[in-house]
């Protein structure tokens, strides 16, 4: 089986959420004892918080660059940024490493692909809903037009990731407030996009009326299928960063 390398802590309570999936999902597939093979660095993530709200991308680059390449040398085959919003930095990581970085919207652009969703809600952080390379990265590979809920909803999305779910704080009156959120985003909406990894801390599909991804779980089980070789049936032209082979045992 081959390692996987994860970037965590950001924040690490759905970091602890990335390794309880990755060895239950290793588990129902292989059964007994069989358990993932992974390599952690994680973070202090107040020190990364404050890179992001002084705008210092480049200072966050070269420190999760480094921990990526330090995971390399150790013996990871892969690297998970377990987090979307780091994703702004997917390029400057893996362009300091040799193995795979297995980006997390190409993970869930593949999902929804499969599924056949193709109009999201994208619930994220300000970064991740605001800027680019995320919908940009899902609308070019997969064609996929993810809708971001309006300002005032989007401040209320953020501030609830930060202030409650990243300190383990899970409310009632923000679950309600994000079924609010769903619940006015439109008809044409499909589906919802879980688009930071600790939303799912608060909503589920049992909660959501809309077919829901969410990301962290997505992300994990393509990890387990690259360690494991798991070839997946993939749709025509989608694209893949490495090659699959039987890797377990
Ligand atoms: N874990 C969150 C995400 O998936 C937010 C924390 C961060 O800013 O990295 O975007």
């Amino acid at each position: 089986m081959r390692c996987i390398g994860l970037l965590g802590g950001m924040s690490w309570e759905s970091t602890a959420v990335y390794y309880r999936r990755l060895n239950e999902v290793v588990r129902d597939r292989f059964g007994g004892l069989q358990s993932a093979s992974i390599l952690m660095r994680s973070v202090n993530f107040a020190d990364i918080v404050a890179l992001q709200k002084a705008g210092q991308w480049d200072k966050a680059a070269e420190i999760l660059a480094a921990d990526a390449r330090a995971l390399e040398d150790a013996g990871a085959d892969c690297i998970l940024i377990c987090t979307n919003t780091m994703h702004i930095l997917a390029d400057a990581i893996q362009a300091a490493i040799s193995i795979p970085l297995l980006h997390i919207a190409d993970t869930t652009g593949e999902a929804l692909r499969a599924a056949g969703a193709k109009k999201p809600l994208l619930l994220a952080t300000r970064y991740t809903m605001e800027q680019a390379f995320y919908r940009d990265r899902l609308a070019q590979k997969y064609g996929i037009e993810a809708v971001v809920p309006a300002e005032a909803d989007r401040g209320l999305v953020h501030d609830v990731i930060f202030e409650e779910l990243c300190c383990g704080v899970v409310k009632e009156t923000s679950r309600a407030a994000y079924l609010d959120i769903i619940a006015r985003a439109g008809g044409d909406i499909d589906c919802v996009i879980l688009g930071c990894t600790e939303i799912g801390l608060l909503l589920d599909q049992a909660c959501v009326p809309l077919k829901v991804f969410d990301t962290t779980l997505i992300h994990a089980d393509a990890a387990v299928d690259f360690a494991t070789g798991a070839a997946r049936a993939e749709p025509a032209g989608a694209e893949r960063s490495f090659a699959l082979e039987s890797a377990v045992g």
